[in-house]
C-alpha cells in the first residue's frame, strides 16, 4: 500500500511519520508523477492559500481531481480540510472542491487559535480523540452524501466523510493517537483491489 503526502508546504513531515508507524508505505508527493500508482493521499494542514497556489502552480490540480473520480481515498487535515471543501464562505480562494461542504477558515477568533477538545468519534470506538486545533476552519454545512464524524460541543462540524473522502479541522498528526490515521489506512486497504481480484 502506497500512500502519497502532498508535500509542497505545511506538516507533511508529521503524517509521514504516523503512517510508518502504522507500516503503510508512506511518499512525499511535490510532482504529477509522483500521483501515479498511489494508493491513497494526505493533504496535511498548513497555510491554505499557499497550498492552493503551489497544487496549480505544480500542476496538480487536475491529476488530483482525476484520480478522486475514479476513487482514490485522501484525506484533508484543517488547511488540507480548505482544499477539499467545494466551497469556502469567506475566501475566494481555489480549492479542489472535491467534498460538498461549505467551510469557513479561521473560524475561532483570536481568542481560540490554538486549542484543544477532547472529541467523541463513534468511527473510531468509544475513548475520545484528542482533537488540537491550530487556527483551524470549521464546516458550516455538511452536504449531499457527506457524514459528519464528530462536532464539538456546541455543535460545530470538525470532521466529515464523503464516500472515501475525509476531512478534519484538526490535526490527528500531532497526536500519539493513531486511530485516525489507522481508519484512513483501513479505507485504502479496502479500496485496493485484491491481489489476483
Ligand atoms: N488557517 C490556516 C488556513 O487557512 C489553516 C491552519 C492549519 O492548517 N493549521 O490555511
Amino acid at each position: 500500500m502506497r500512500i502519497g503526502v502532498l508535500a509542497v508546504q505545511g506538516a507533511f513531515a508529521e503524517h509521514i511519520a504516523v503512517l510508518r508507524k502504522l507500516e503503510a508505505e508512506a511518499l512525499p508527493v511535490r510532482l504529477p508523477l509522483e500521483l501515479i500508482s498511489l494508493d491513497g493521499l494526505i493533504i496535511p494542514g498548513g497555510e491554505s492559500t499557499v497550498i492552493s497556489r503551489l497544487i496549480r502552480d505544480y500542476d496538480l490540480s487536475d491529476q488530483i481531481k482525476k484520480l478522486a473520480a475514479s476513487g482514490l481515498p485522501i484525506l484533508g487535515t484543517c488547511a488540507g480540510l480548505i482544499i477539499l471543501a467545494k466551497e469556502l464562505s469567506d475566501s475566494k480562494m481555489q480549492t479542489l472542491g472535491l467534498m460538498d461542504l461549505v467551510v469557513r477558515r479561521n473560524a475561532f477568533g483570536r481568542q481560540r487559535e490554538s486549542f484543544e477538545a477532547e472529541l467523541s468519534i463513534p468511527a473510531l470506538g468509544e475513548k475520545p480523540f484528542p482533537g488540537v486545533f491550530i487556527r483551524a476552519p470549521r464546516i458550516e454545512q455538511a452536504n449531499g452524501n457527506v457524514a459528519v464524524l464528530t462536532r464539538l460541543n456546541d455543535g460545530t462540524i470538525v470532521a466529515a466523510r464523503q464516500e472515501k473522502l475525509i476531512a478534519t479541522a484538526f490535526h490527528p498528526e500531532l497526536t500519539d493517537d493513531l486511530r485516525l490515521h489507522k481508519y484512513f489506512v483501513d479505507i485504502v486497504s479496502n479500496s485496493k483491489p485484491s491481489p489476483g481480484g
